[in-house]
Formats: C-alpha cells, structure tokens, sequence
C-alpha cells in the first residue's frame, strides 16, 4: 500500500514513511492510493474480535509496511483496560463502550484514555508507533506544537518517558481552563518541557510555524509534529467506527449511523474511511458548533473559512475553528480525485478565502450533487441549543455529557431516521468542561478517579516571551544535555 498526496506532486511513499511527517511536500495531505476493502467473512470474524486485535486487523490493512507481529505488539500495548480505564474499572472490553440513550439512539464513549477527551484513541497509538519506528532508524525526535488544551495534553500523556521522543509545547500563559493546566504542567517527566507563552494561542502558533519553516533549525534538531493532519491519527481513528457498528448490529446487511462532533474534520475523515472501505454506514452527520463553516458547506456546497477575528470563542472550545484542516482529504475524493482541479480550488482557499461547489452560474463545480451519495449531513448547535441539551439529557436519560458531546445529540436529534440506528461520538467527559455544566445543570460535574484534586499537584513550566529565538535556544540546550 502507497500513499499519495492530494496535491499529486508529492512522492509515493509508504505508511512507516509518512507516520513521522506532517503535510507532503506539494503541501497536500496524504491519502492511500485506494481505499482497502473489507469483507463480509472479516467483518463476521471481527465481531468477536477485542479491541486491540480490531485495531490490529484495521492498521494492517493500512501499515502494509509494518510486520504483522510488530502490529499486534504495540496495539495490545496501547488498547488495554489500564489506559482506557475512566469506564469499566480498567475492563478492556470497556474501550469505547456503548451506551443505549433509547432505543436505536447510541452514546459511544471515546474518552476514558488519559486526558478525558477522544484524541486519546488516536494519540496513545501514534506514541508507541514513534517510539518503535525511531527505536528501528536509532532515531530521535523532538515534537515541537502548540496548544490551546486537549490536543498538547493528548500528546504529553501519549509521549511521556518514550525513547527516542521529547515534546515541546507551546500554550498561552494563564489561558487555558484550570483543569487543562493541571493536566499539562503537573506531568513530572523529563522529555516532556511546557511552555507559557506570553501571549494568546495565535502566538503560540505563529511561533511553531516560524520555527518549522527554518528548515535547517528543523533538521539539525529534528523536529516533528502531531497535528491532526497525521494520517496515523486518521486511520487510528476509523478502528471505533468498526467498533460501533459492530456492537450495535447483528448482521453486516444492516446499516448504522454516525453524528460527529466536528472541528478540523479528523474524526468523521475517518468515518468517511470507514464508509469508504465498505462498512455499512447509512449517513454521516456533521456536528459544529457557532463556528459553522462545514455546516455551510454541507448544506449549501459552499466552503467559505474565516479569518481568525471572525472565529468565536465558544463553550465546545475544541471546534472553535475557521479553516477545517482534514477537509482536503474528503473534498479530493468528492472531486473524483483530480489532483489538479483540487490544487486550484485549495489555492483559492488560499487567495479568496474559500470556493463554491454548488453548480450555481459562476461557481467553482456542481460536485455539491454528490456529497449525498457519501452520506454526509449536517446541523449546528449553539450555546443555548447546549444548554438546552445538557439538561434534556441528564432529564430524560440521567446522563451528564459534555458541550461538545451535546453539540453532538442535538443535531443527530433533527437527523433521526427510526429505520436505522444512530450512534454519537462522544468526544470529551464532562469534567473538562466543568464551567458550562454547572451554568446548564446548577451542579459540577463528576470527575472520574484519579483527577480530584489535579489542580493542586505541583506543577512543573517555563514561562517565555512570544519570541522565535528564545525559543529555539531553549530546544537547542535542552536538547544538548
Ligand atoms: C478535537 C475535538 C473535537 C473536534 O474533532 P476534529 O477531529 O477536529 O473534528 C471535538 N470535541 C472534542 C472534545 C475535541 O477535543
């Protein structure tokens, strides 16, 4: 199996190639060159299968490079009870559990990992993959990002004390929530070094991006990233879409859907996967909240992103984004895949701000027609529409979720079809987002065992100006000793 890249310039290359980068070198994402098909015979055999041995059998359809002991090794080591372990008491049968809300209406939990939030799932994966692909090349890597939560933290908790690794993250001083700074800056770990930046997330930002175009600073000190453009996150990703449809059917002729709570578009990517590989997926709903322009995009073929000022500051914080960064990926298989026309319409992201696939006079294309045919929905949810789910759903099921997760039911809600039964991501636990769930239910929110008292460990940060060279000399000296 080879990946290419949207793009169509970049290089073939295979999955241990790609597991390490980022964005290929024509600056488009990759893809594999056709989706691997499952079928019927797997698909029965995989119902009894754990998770781990579905993880395995799902990245080996993908990691064709990967021996298939090798495979099984790191997902046994990742996919345990212990890791996953905030449902179930640490039962590995517990990893995703599925929660019946009614009947044909479904909560699956992604986020008993480590940090309370689904990136867990993925990010746990792509540590012990780094760790093994850099123990084989006697490499190492420094992963240099920047966060404004869940996305630093995931990582921390999935690099802490592996060989070969050191993480480097940037997060705007005194901004993120109390919770989220706990988790962070009380890891005591040497390869893992926070940083406060004197300034907000777009700082923080800016600063990576800086240092990542140095390419001689980036080379000699061999710097990485874990955005939620790596394509090892995605497919990591499609292995719980098998897993519910797999819990919630009897047969493979039935089918089921998904609502998604979205933001950069990496998670229903990989449902879109998923479908693409032939699981019977029925429909795929996309959940956002005030920041709406996937929603735009799925109801009207228009994809208009917005500029940082015109991005808003939100209560489901973690889809609070102008420009979905995975949406490349489905718009090449939209487009049919024509590497050219899709540099064009992404250079026009670029130039004007987005484009137009509606097939209106003047338009960019009419492929709009065709988004249909992948199943894809969508629906919005606002800080009232939360609110107002928050407490229908601890009222009529006796269940506290999260904003991001109630984002979630109340646009799979307006999308319920009785034929076919409808499973929701639920993307964080309640706990992270304590302040919205007391201001909708008048109470907090119970914290899972282990994290009662996390904001008062000690914790362990530099505090820096937002400046490029301080930065970059601090890599370098922690990097030399
Ligand atoms: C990251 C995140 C999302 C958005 O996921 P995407 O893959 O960016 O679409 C939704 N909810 C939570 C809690 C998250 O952390």
């Amino acid at each position: 199996m080879h990946y290419i890249s949207t793009r169509g310039i970049a290089a073939r290359h295979t999955f241990s190639t790609i597991l390490l980068g980022g964005l290929a070198e024509d600056g488009g994402l990759y893809l594999p060159e056709s989706y691997p098909q499952v079928t019927d015979d797997e698909l029965n055999l995989w119902r009894t299968y754990s998770y781990a041995d579905l993880a395995c059998a799902v990245l080996a359809k993908f990691a064709t490079d990967i021996p298939l002991a090798d495979l099984r090794t790191l997902t046994q080591k990742t996919y345990t009870g212990k890791v996953y372990c905030n449902a179930g008491d640490g039962d590995a049968s517990q990893i995703t559990p599925l929660k019946q809300l009614e009947p044909g209406l479904y909560l699956q939990g992604l986020s008993n990992g480590p940090t309370l939030a689904f990136k867990d799932m993925a990010m746990q994966l792509l540590g012990n993959l780094f760790e093994y692909t850099l123990d084989k090349q006697h490499a190492e890597l420094n992963i240099f990002g920047a966060t404004s939560g869940d996305t630093g933290s995931a990582a921390e908790y999935a690099m802490r004390g592996k060989r070969g690794i050191r993480v480097f993250m940037l997060s705007p001083y005194k901004k993120m929530s109390a919770f989220q700074t706990a988790q962070m800056f009380s890891l005591d770990d040497s390869n893992i070094f926070n940083i406060a930046v004197e300034g907000v997330f777009d700082d923080c930002q800016d600063m990576v991006k800086a240092v990542s175009s140095d390419l001689h600073f980036k080379s000699l000190y061999k710097i990485g990233t874990v955005n939620s453009i790596n394509w090892a996150r995605v497919v990591a990703q499609v292995v719980y879409y098998f897993r519910g449809y797999l819990s919630v059917t009897a047969t493979n002729s039935e089918k089921v859907s998904f609502t998604v709570p979205s933001g950069n578009f990496g998670n229903v990517c990989s449902g879109h996967i998923a479908r693409m590989m032939g699981l019977p997926i029925d429909k795929l709903v996309v959940a956002t909240n005030e920041n709406d322009v996937l929603d735009e995009f799925f109801k009207t073929g228009t994809y208009q992103v917005r500029k940082a000022h015109q991005t808003f500051h939100t209560s489901s914080p973690s889809m609070d984004i102008s420009k979905a960064s995975n949406f490349e990926r489905f718009v090449f298989d939209l487009i049919g895949r024509d590497s050219q026309r899709l540099t064009a319409l992404f250079k026009k992201v670029e130039s004007t701000g987005g484009f137009d696939l509606s097939g209106r006079p003047g338009s960019d294309g009419d492929e709009f027609n065709r988004v249909a045919g992948f199943g894809f929905l969508s629906g919005k949810s606002v800080h009232r529409d939360r609110l107002a789910t928050l407490r229908q759903v601890y009222e009529k099921y006796g269940t506290i979720v999260d904003t991001h997760t109630a984002d979630g039911i109340k646009v799979a809600l307006e999308h319920r079809d009785q034929q076919v039964p409808m499973i929701i991501l639920e993307t964080a636990l309640p706990a992270k987002f304590n302040e919205t769930i007391h201001e909708a239910l008048g109470f907090d929110a119970p914290r899972p065992a282990g994290f009662e008292r996390i904001e008062t460990l000690p914790q362990r940060f530099v505090v820096m100006q937002a400046d490029v060279e301080q930065v970059k000399s601090y890599i370098a000296h922690q990097t030399e000793c």
